[in-house]
């Protein structure tokens, strides 16, 4: 029997998962025993790698970030966290801008947790001054969560002035960096925290299969038994790598591999500041040329992170999405839909394994659907 050969990898302009390279590929072409001491490397060398990536692994206090690997998308990560940190008579206070931000409503909610969110329209940034005012009315609130980059939109939360508003109010941050870890600076010497939560795929340029969470490892230590959840337990978890190095049930053996590839290129790239600014790179060629076609993006620039981009859709009658993804796609480019309720949109992403020449010939592909398509105003 002859099976077709699969079709050349599209690039992928998403959120997740992403373009990866060919060598982080590479790596997922053997097989790991999970008691091997080579994988038990591996998840040690990528566990200090994460805690190393926001400068945890020895803070001023004496205390330190430990890396919890979990088995899963993002979401298992994030209900992982809330589910071993929030206690059973804790109170969740989330800022939300955005789906990630009412996702996390929904994960305490569905756990029974005591959960309050703050609102704030979707092209806005976090209120910090009314999250401070909330605090100091509510002193049942043990825990804030909040979204570092709102991929909803692509808008950058102040997550520096949150951290420092959460510290003088004493109560615990909880951060979802999921689509801005590794490209946006985020230090557990400047910040205080309790947990940052993150996955192999989005701008570490893994492959899809696993989450972790950096939490403080005296505060993940007070919180032996409370979790909702037998497998989404973040305590237990810990517990088992620190015992023996291995994973507490089946370990994602290939995605660890290629995640440990992803880590060791992100370092060679320059580590955080060099990823950053290739994305940023990314980004202004992207967002120049879509406008140069006449595009609007949703957010102003100042808000804006360099991860996915929000534009709106052409006011012309001629416009159909699924046209538009499908004519892309024809061409090697996966765009994403826009998930806003209120404004018909669009997603654009600029992370992932792309440089600069790449986004120039995405802009030049659309031009060419806009073209082809008789669309002739992108405004
Ligand atoms: C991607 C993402 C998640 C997790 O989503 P999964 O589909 O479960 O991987 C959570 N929060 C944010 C901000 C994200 O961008």
């Amino acid at each position: 029997m002859t099976l077709p050969s699969p079709p050349r990898s599209p690039l992928l302009l998403t959120p997740g998962p992403l373009t990866t390279t060919g060598r982080t590929r590479a790596a997922l072409g053997r097989d790991w025993g999970s008691r091997d001491p080579a994988f038990v490397a591996l998840t040690t060398e990528l566990r200090e790698r994460l805690v190393a990536l926001i400068d945890g692994a020895a803070l001023d206090d004496g205390d330190a970030f430990v890396c919890v690997p979990m088995q899963g998308s993002g979401t298992f990560g994030v209900e992982a966290t809330i589910g071993t940190l929030v206690p059973p008579d804790g109170k969740l206070l989330v800022a939300v801008n955005g789906a990630y931000g009412r996702r996390m409503v929904q994960i305490a909610q569905t756990m029974g947790r005591a959960v309050v969110a703050q609102v704030d329209p979707e092209e806005q940034p976090t209120d910090v001054a009314a999250l401070e005012a909330t605090l100091r009315a509510d002193p049942a609130i043990t825990h804030v969560a909040a979204v570092h980059c709102e991929t909803t939109t692509g808008l950058l939360n102040p997550i520096e002035a949150i951290a420092e508003v959460v510290q003088r109010a004493g109560r615990r941050l909880l951060i979802d960096a999921m689509s801005a870890f590794g490209a946006l600076p985020l230090s557990a010497r400047t910040l205080r925290f309790d947990a940052v939560m993150a996955s192999s795929n989005k701008c570490l340029e893994g492959v899809p299969g696993m989450a972790f969470t950096l939490a403080r490892r005296s505060a993940l230590q007070a919180c032996a038994g409370q979790a909702h959840s037998l497998a989404l337990d973040l305590h237990a978890q810990h517990e088992r790598f620190e015992k023996d190095g291995q994973w507490r049930f089946t370990p994602p053996t290939h995605v660890v591999a290629a995640f440990v590839e992803a880590l060791r290129q992100h370092d060679v790239e320059g580590g955080v500041a060099g990823r950053g600014a290739r994305y940023r790179d990314n980004g202004q060629t992207l967002v120049d040329g879509m406008r140069r076609l006449g595009f609007r993006t949703l957010l102003p620039d100042a808000v804006q992170a360099p991860i996915i981009f929000t534009f709106h859709e052409p006011d012309d009658p001629a416009w159909s999405f699924t046209a538009f993804y499908d004519a892309l796609a024809a061409r090697g480019f996966a765009i994403y839909p826009g998930k806003l309720t209120e404004v018909a949109t669009f997603r654009v992403g600029c992370i992932g394994a792309l440089q600069r020449a790449d986004l120039q010939a995405f802009v030049e592909a659309v031009a060419e659907v806009l073209a082809a398509q008789g669309l002739t105003q992108a405004a």
